[in-house]
């Protein structure tokens, strides 16, 4: 078995691989939608500021407007009032202005002074206790941005911040790329979606609603071809019937065994290249095309389909959407555990964060969701290595990952 260990592709080079197709196949429908439909999409063009933000130089406290060349440690009479959401009149030479947060600064105030250090005197003058800077606790026109800057690049995803911040901007639709459409297949003779009564020698489906909804929350429109059986005919008429879609994503039957359907008929109507990855769970991926659709094929145990999927799928689909940004952040945490034999592939174990160590869940058989269900994310454990404890791995949560 010796020559077994080198035939394991590294999963960078898998990942190197996938992201290449996908550079070269990247989704061009462009498209205009509304703001509140843009949760998870893909800006396809650049946003620029159509004004400068803020517009203009307003309050950042509740306190005093004042021109600091007038400030001699008198006190100033307050000339007006001015609330967020009304247009002021310019200060008064030698009197100040009562403002309130984000409300205008009149014209000839260059500071502000927080209520809290001044006096409020008996005839209703205000006394300045601190010296006052010029500038302080204003916030400038366009310090934050310039009409014309750009401040969303391409290719980003629009999350809840991405929008807030276009939303300041006054941008009510944006440009976004089309939605990429996976068509999702379980395969397999045991499976039964939940719903079904099992009978002997079945299991419930659950690689089909995992990969349904990560797709969704990664803004795929998911063409979900349900349960195909171990059958070459029955996955031939399935992969036949389905229409306009840019990738094939099935799970099960990836091991070249004799339930290798799927890569039955990628080998007689496309292609087909099967990997064996030094990656733990999920050894086996098959990566090919159907009548010139990519597919991709990840192993059925609903761990291993979890952790392909996120380190590779996952980048590969963002990628081929247009964004730069495809690989999961990780952090550096001391392991809460030690790892005595070094293996031949990379292993992603299951991980919870206690006390800011990674600690692992006692089961990490890849046939097993429920230890994915207790962890926080995936500790990354390199292949030849060992560990001790309080040694720092890599960690990547779910909430990036799945997000
Ligand atoms: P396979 O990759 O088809 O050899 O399947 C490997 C293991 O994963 C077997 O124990 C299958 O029963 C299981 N499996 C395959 N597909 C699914 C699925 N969609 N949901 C849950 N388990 C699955
Ligand atoms: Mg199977």
């Amino acid at each position: 078995m010796a020559g077994e260990a080198q035939a394991l592709m590294p999963v960078e080079q898998a990942l190197e691989a996938l992201l290449r197709q996908a550079q070269a196949a990247p989704i061009t429908g462009v498209e205009t939608i509304s703001i509140e439909e843009a949760a998870g999409r893909i800006l396809s063009e650049p946003l620029r500021a159509t004004l400068d933000l803020p517009p203009w130089p307003n309050s950042a406290m509740d306190g005093y407007a004042v021109c600091t060349a007038d400030l001699e440690g008198q006190p100033l009479s307050v000339c007006q009032k001015i609330f967020a959401g009304t247009q002021p009149k310019p200060l008064e030479a030698g009197r100040c202005a009562r403002i309130f947060t984000g409300a205008p600064m009149p014209e000839g105030a260059d500071s502000v002074e927080m209520q809290e250090n001044v006096e409020l005197l008996d005839d209703g003058r205000v006394r300045f206790i601190e010296p006052i800077r010029a500038g302080q606790h204003v916030r400038p026109q366009g310090g934050e941005a310039r009409a014309g800057d750009e401040v969303l690049a391409a290719g980003v995803r629009l999350g809840p911040i991405e929008l807030g911040l276009a939303a300041s901007l006054g941008a009510a639709q944006l440009r976004v790329s089309r939605k990429i459409r996976v068509a999702l297949l379980s395969t397999g003779d045991e499976l039964v979606d939940p719903g079904e009564s099992l009978r002997p020698g079945q299991i419930y489906n659950s690689n089909r609603v995992l990969l349904r909804h990560w797709l969704h929350r990664l803004g795929c429109e998911v063409i979900d071809a349900g349960i195909v059986r171990d059958d070459a005919e029955q996955v031939r008429q399935c992969l036949a019937g389905l229409a306009d879609v840019d990738l094939i994503l099935s799970t099960g039957g990836v091991s070249v065994g004799e339930a290798d359907f799927l890569g039955q008929v990628l080998r007689e109507e496309g292609e087909l290249t099967l990997w064996k990855l030094a990656i733990k769970p999920g050894k086996p991926l098959t990566c090919g095309s159907y009548r010139g659709v990519a597919v991709i094929g990840l192993p059925g145990n609903p761990a291993s389909t979890l952790v392909t999927f996120g380190l590779l799928a996952r980048p590969y689909l963002l990628r081929r959407m247009g964004v730069t940004e495809v690989t999961p952040l990780s952090i550096q945490v001391p392991a809460g555990f030690s790892w005595t034999k070094p293996g031949k592939r990379r292993e992603y174990l299951r991980a919870r964060l206690e006390s800011g160590r990674a600690v692992l869940y006692a089961n990490q058989s890849s046939s097993i969701l429920r230890s994915a269900a207790w962890a926080d994310g995936l500790v990354e454990v390199r292949e030849h290595s060992q560990l001790s404890e309080g040694d720092l791995v890599s960690f990547i949560s779910f909430t990036e990952l799945l997000g």
